[in-house]
């Protein structure tokens, strides 16, 4: 069965298709996806409207190129899933409209999924099917969770997450202070290869002994690069913006990957997964590895082009859960912007 996919939670208009084999194994078909990114840049963040209408924009444009390049039209889809949740209010609403719009116009069930769970389940298009639990380390722009996965359709719950900023939100605040471009991810990681990692001890948050052992900080380290860099501008000093950017970008993998491969331990867990926009940093994956090797661990991170947001995972998400007999949406489904992780489907 064929399964169309929309996403459309923040910048990025995502249409995927992927095929559900009898074996409840998932194929990618096709993963286009449009983003209004350059003109949220100037902004240093998303506004909002202008999302929302660069998504009207997209929408049709962006699924009629994903069904030419998996040779399919409309006809051929069996099922519609779309992000009903979490994300921008105006930009969900879009994605729903344009979801319910294909369901009722062909006939075939609709499912209103979780953009977080979409994160993780797009694993299974790269690496096959989720072993049943393993551990999945969710980072992206607006969120940073450890989530044991029971089930990607169907069971997930949190054992820890950020208490103040996201990790990605920290590489986009922090590449301000470099005056470097948004979103800061890529450019920092670029960076950062070129610097020293261990010239700027930075904090690692929550790695006290009386911290929540699964919970993160990021906010902490935020604050110490912006004094840093202040501290050497008033010094009259060249900013080491490689020595700077691959300090920060040590102590965030760090954090991550200890706490990840401590959580997967102690819970006897032996696979993880990480995903999410930040799940494209060089050194994460590179750190993640070592320590998931030491410890025993089986590894998977998407590539890059899946981590951040795409419409191929809202499908592949949408065909486990269709898989898994889940109830269709109603088609007076609406946005949850808030919709918490461990509400799969809605
Ligand atoms: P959420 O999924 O929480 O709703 P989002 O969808 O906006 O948020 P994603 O698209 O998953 O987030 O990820 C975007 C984030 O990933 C941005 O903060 C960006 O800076 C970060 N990012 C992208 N590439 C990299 C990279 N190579 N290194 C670090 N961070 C990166
Ligand atoms: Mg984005
Ligand atoms: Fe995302």
């Amino acid at each position: 069965r064929i399964v169309l996919g929309i996403e459309s939670s923040c910048d990025e208009t995502g249409v995927g298709l992927v095929r559900l084999h009898g074996d409840g194994t998932v194929e990618l078909l096709a993963d286009d996806v449009a983003s209004s990114v350059e003109q949220h840049a100037r902004f240093g963040g998303v506004v909002p409207e202008v999302a929302s209408r660069a998504h009207l924009e997209a929408m049709t444009p962006t699924a009629e190129r994903a069904l030419a390049t998996a040779g399919l039209s409309l006809s051929d889809v069996d099922a519609i899933a779309v992000t009903a949740g979490p994300g921008l209010a105006g930009a969900l609403l879009v994605g729903v409209a344009a979801a319910k719009a294909y369901a009722a116009a062909l006939n075939v069930p609709l499912f209103g999924v979780n953009h977080l769970a979409g994160h993780i389940a797009v694993d299974t298009l790269q690496h096959g099917p989720l072993p049943s639990p393993c551990l999945a380390l969710l980072v992206s722009g607006g969120h940073t969770q450890l989530l044991r996965v029971d089930d990607v359709a169907t069971t997930i719950t949190e054992i820890g997450s950020t208490v103040d900023d996201a990790a990605g939100e920290a590489y986009d605040k922090v590449a301000r202070v470099l005056e470097l471009p948004y979103p800061g991810g890529p450019p920092i990681d670029t960076a950062a290869r070129r610097g020293n990692p261990a010239a700027i001890a930075f904090p690692r948050g929550m790695t006290g002994p009386r911290d929540a052992a699964f919970d993160f900080s990021f906010s902490g380290l935020k604050t110490a690069v912006a004094r840093w860099v202040e501290a050497a501008e008033r010094r009259g000093e060249t900013i080491p913006v490689d020595d700077v950017a691959a300090s920060f970008q040590e102590a965030v993998a760090d954090v991550l990957t200890a706490k990840a491969v401590r959580a997967a331990t102690e819970a006897g867990i032996g696979t993880l997964v990480i995903s999410g926009g930040v799940a494209a940093n060089s050194r994460l994956s590179t750190l993640a590895a070592e320590r998931c090797v030491e410890a025993g661990i089986e590894l998977r991170v998407p590539r890059p082009r899946l981590c951040t947001d795409n419409g191929a995972m809202i499908a592949a998400l949408g065909a486990h859960v269709l898989a898994a007999g889940v109830k269709p949406s109603a088609l007076d489904l609406s946005a949850d912007p808030s919709l918490p992780v461990s509400t799969i489907s809605i």
